[in-house]
């Protein structure tokens, strides 16, 4: 448990570690024979870093990639023995502090690489992530810097661990980019004959070795999101939210609720008042087409999510859910973590990373 008292917090957050090492197993056993690690930048996706490392570490993952130096600390702390790459690269003057905590930059730029052979050359070789850009236009050397980068006395300086690229689309089976990326890395990779190379993430897991190479990165489908939208989801849930009613009310046909009155009572309506809103990360987007499970009756939003509120319409719900102090289920069940993320008109993977610091967190089947 951690955060406030659950007996007093407004909502409360369940991470299923158990269905988390579940997952990773079921990618691991896809990637086979290349290494499954796992990608854990945003506080393990809105998850905790601190719970969900060492349990996949437990499992058997020996990498892991994280955004910021500060969650590679971490990280660290959670897994002494694993590998630790920084996906967002080495900012300028940086390099002492990854050697000290024994993270891995992900070297994005030929000044990066300069820099931190530079570095290795005073203090030492130390291993490297070279990330070479094959579509995105966001991190990584473009192709012909790769290229050139291959044969370049520069790479005696460091320790090049790894050889990596991202995808653009992996989840959607129909653009022709992905295909393209498959060759054009497999093209560059092949200048990097000892390098163990990287290009899967979640989605790529089905994109056959081409794509699975060395090492996969999967983030989001270990923390429950579907790989391959469109058919049924493979992966277990593992997030549950929920949030306590804190008043119901009866309101009359034609009644108003919330800000500026946007809904509108459609005939006698039960409203529940829940104890959580946008400063909990829950999107105000979600005003619209937003919903919670009472029992097993999915119960609209009645009007714009509030700071710290959210107002329901349990009508239809059964009575015994509708009382104060009663848990409504905000993710979880019908509601995962992609059917509300497409509620409130985002995705699944702005939902777990705005999990907000106001919940009590329960951490299961450790
Ligand atoms: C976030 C990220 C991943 C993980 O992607 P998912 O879609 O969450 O599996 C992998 N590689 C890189 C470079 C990333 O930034």
């Amino acid at each position: 448990m951690t955060g406030p008292d659950p007996a007093t917090a407004g909502a409360i957050l369940t991470v299923d570690l158990g269905a988390l090492v579940a997952n990773w197993r079921h990618l691991a056993a896809r990637a086979a024979p290349a290494e499954c690690g796992a990608v854990v930048k945003a506080d393990a996706y809105g998850c905790g870093i601190g719970e969900v490392v060492p349990a996949l570490a437990r499992a058997g993952c020996r990498t892991f990639f994280v955004a910021q130096p500060e969650e590679g600390v971490r990280a660290r702390r959670a897994a002494p023995e694993a590998a630790i790459y920084v996906l967002n690269g080495l900012l300028p003057g940086a390099a002492p502090a990854f050697a000290r905590e024994g993270l891995r930059p992900v070297l994005g730029s030929r000044a990066e690489v300069e820099e931190w052979a530079d570095f290795c050359r005073e203090a030492g070789s130390r291993p490297a992530a070279i990330h070479v850009d094959t579509g995105m236009n966001r991190l990584g050397l473009p192709p012909h810097e790769a290229r050139d980068l291959a044969g370049d006395p520069l790479l005696a300086a460091f320790a090049p661990s790894l050889l990596m690229s991202h995808f653009v689309a992996a989840e959607d089976p129909a653009d022709p980019v992905t295909r393209r990326q498959v060759a054009l890395f497999a093209e560059v990779a092949a200048l990097f004959p000892t390098v163990p190379a990287s290009l899967a993430n979640s989605s790529g897991h089905g994109l056959g070795s081409g794509a699975t190479r060395a090492l996969t990165r999967p983030g989001y489908a270990l923390f429950g999101g579907n790989p391959t939208p469109g058919e049924p989801n493979p992966m277990r849930p593992v997030v549950t939210l929920e949030a306590r009613i804190v008043q119901v009310r009866h309101v009359e046909a034609g009644a108003r609720a919330g800000y500026n009155g946007r809904w509108r009572a459609p005939g006698a309506c039960r409203l529940a008042t829940l104890s959580i809103g946008y400063a909990d990360g829950y999107p105000r987007g979600a005003s619209g087409g937003g919903a919670a499970l009472v029992g097993d009756v999915l119960c609209p939003f009645a009007g714009t999510v509030s700071m710290d509120l959210i107002i329901l319409d349990t009508t239809e719900a059964p009575d015994d859910h509708v009382r104060r102090g009663a848990p409504v289920t905000l993710i979880g069940g019908a509601l995962d973590i992609d059917e509300v993320g497409r509620r409130a008109g985002t995705i699944g993977y702005e939902i777990l990373t705005r999990l907000g610091p106001r919940y009590a967190r329960r951490y299961i089947g450790a």
